[in-house]
């Protein structure tokens, strides 16, 4: 079980914020903003990379909750940044699928 496995089955706490049938939405353990939240499917995706075609409204579930965990939180307003990390370059560090939603400062570009 992956680490965002056990947060879905409530065996390791976490601070939710939204749920849905297929999806979960967290405080990140290391927030690297003022408001730095995950939202993951309950379905074991690994990462991006591994999506297969019958995970396209999933997918499509993800960026709406997206949608709805950053109006709740009062980033629709000021805006926010969606960032998914995949493989060794791109920073991955948990094998689960994850989007994070950064927001509630003024965020630069390019990344990292
Ligand atoms: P990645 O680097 O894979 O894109 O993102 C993984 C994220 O998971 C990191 O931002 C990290 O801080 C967060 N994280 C790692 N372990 C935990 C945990 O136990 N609880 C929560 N809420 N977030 C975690």
């Amino acid at each position: 079980m992956t680490l965002f496995e056990k947060i879905i089955a409530r065996e390791i706490p976490a601070q939710i914020i939204a749920e849905g049938n297929d999806w979960l939405a967290f405080h990140d353990i290391s927030p690297q903003a003022p408001v730095h939240v995950l939202v993951i499917p309950k379905k074991a995706i690994p990462r991006l990379g591994e999506a297969a075609p019958e995970d396209v409204q999933l997918l499509g579930t993800l960026l709406l909750a997206v949608q709805e965990v950053a109006r709740k939180l009062g980033l629709a307003e000021t805006g926010f940044r969606v960032v998914i990390n995949h493989g060794r370059d791109g920073g991955e560090t948990v094998p689960h699928l994850h989007i994070h939603i950064l927001g509630g400062r003024p965020l630069s570009w390019p990344p990292g």
